[in-house]
């Protein structure tokens, strides 16, 4: 990967399209022109406003007195100072590969010298009986936010479905709000996807602490109501009033342009190291690709800024001729009652876990081992433990279990035989 053997920077007659304005597109213009690219550069977006940041819309956003205006990513100086040009409103619906062109939703079309897409994706509808009811909402866009905003006023009963990182939020921000708040999991706990037990105990015990109450197993069968969303029925027949529902039920690649133009997809557009597709003058970015992972080699689809960024810039490496940044090891972050969680690296459930620290305590990691070498780490209050984790699974460190499991021993001296080691002197002796 990163050959840094793409087109040389020489100015072309038709510009770069990149369709999708999020982190992955707005870093691809911005990268190119940092890089050089004297072409042209066309960024089509289907929204309006502004290109703007997606965290606070979950968290900050939702707040009694927070400006409605969330961060924008570039100001509007910025893409007219590049010459990157933004053409709001306009949805791309189709690619001509053969006349290198975008059929754009207002009926023109645009021609392109290499085509970004950068799509991402959108939030997984919920298929129940009644989803459609006014009151069921889902949160994606600063729309959805502004709108979810409006309807947490105190006392609001909010029924939130999926305890993933969109549900926890929220349900930390309507609590904060005085909403009485019930989020229903299909799993056993929260953050499954994404975390291990010790810490999805953690932080449901945290939200319990702010009064929000958690439904395990929970299969919504219903939205139940007349006029608008009046509650959420589960299979066992219990039926939860509520006033708000919110489904956070994860998302889904926007990858049928992709598809529709004979793309290889599989639960996103597949990518090489370089973001390239299976056509050569179309490579793909961010939420919306599938790739192989240059750290351990497994097939992945990462949906975080961090991702974002870094194909980003091997994209706009490639176009350019040049060279991308190092792989870096994933990241990503959440807050909750004003807890951050950090983690770095991707667990797989078959992970060896261990927990450093005492959860009770508030400041504590957990640490993933794959066949000995470090994955991944979760870190509650630990900076030091998240960077040095982040370096240590890029080098593909080899951990000792019962170092990594004492917080008294940094996380970079838990290297498997470094002299610490309880059994170094055994060890030493015998050899
Ligand atoms: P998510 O993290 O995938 O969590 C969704 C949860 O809902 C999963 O636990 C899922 O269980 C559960 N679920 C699915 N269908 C359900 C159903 N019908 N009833 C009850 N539970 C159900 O997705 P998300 O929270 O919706 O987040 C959406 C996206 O936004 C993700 O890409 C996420 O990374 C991103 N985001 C990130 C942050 C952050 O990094 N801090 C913050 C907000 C959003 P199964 O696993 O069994 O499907």
């Amino acid at each position: 990967m990163h050959s840094g053997t793409g087109t040389p920077a020489v100015l072309t007659q038709d510009p770069v399209v990149i369709v999708g304005a999020g982190h992955s597109g707005v870093a691809v213009a911005a990268g190119l022109r940092a890089r050089g690219w004297k072409g042209g550069i066309l960024l089509i977006d289907a929204e309006q406003e502004l290109p703007y940041e997606r965290p606070p819309l979950s968290k900050e956003l939702l707040k009694d007195g927070a400006s409605d205006d969330s961060a924008v990513l570039r100001k509007q100086k910025f893409y007219a100072d590049k010459g990157i040009e933004r053409l709001a409103g306009v949805a791309a619906e189709s690619i001509d590969r053969d006349g290198r062109a975008v059929l754009l939703s207002d009926g023109t079309r645009q021609v392109y010298h290499r085509l970004v897409i950068a799509t991402g994706s959108r939030a997984r509808p919920l298929t129940v009986p009644g989803a459609g009811l006014p009151g069921v909402r889902s949160l994606r866009t600063r729309a959805d936010a502004l709108e979810l905003k409006r309807l947490l006023v105190p006392g609001t009963r909010v029924a939130i479905i999926g305890a993933g990182y969109i549900g926890l939020e929220v349900a930390a921000a309507a609590a904060a709000k005085g909403c009485e708040v019930t989020v229903l999991e299909f799993q056993d706990r929260v953050m499954s996807r994404v975390t291990s037990a010790p810490v999805s105990r953690h932080f449901e015990q945290l939200h319990g602490r702010h009064g929000v109450r958690f439904v395990f197993g929970a299969a919504v069968t219903s939205i139940d109501g007349v006029k608008r969303a009046e509650g959420v029925t589960v299979a066992d027949g219990t039926a939860f009033p509520a006033d708000v529902v919110l489904a956070g039920i994860g998302v889904l690649p926007n990858q049928e342009l992709a598809a529709d133009a004979g793309l290889e997809c599989r639960d996103g557009i597949l990518v090489d190291g370089d973001g390239r597709t299976t056509d050569p003058a179309i490579y793909a970015s961010g939420d919306v690709t599938r790739f192989t992972s240059p750290i351990d080699g497994a097939s992945q689809r990462l949906e975080c800024i961090q991702n974002a960024l870094a194909q980003a810039d091997s994209v706009a490496a490639h176009i350019t001729g040049q060279a991308a940044a190092e792989p870096e090891v994933p990241w990503f972050w959440t807050v909750q009652h004003g807890v951050r969680l950090q983690t770095a690296g991707v667990r797989h459930p078959e992970d060896q876990v261990i927990v450093r620290g005492e959860p009770a305590g508030g400041k504590f990691s957990v640490v993933y081992l794959r066949d000995g070498s470090l994955a991944a780490v979760d870190t509650i209050a630990n900076l030091t433990d998240f960077r040095t984790a982040k370096r240590l699974i890029a080098q593909g460190a080899r951990i000792d279990p019962v170092l990594a499991e004492d917080p008294a021993i940094p996380l970079a001296e838990a290297i498997s035989g470094t002299p610490n080691h309880p059994d170094a002197d055994l060890a030493a002796a015998r050899s």
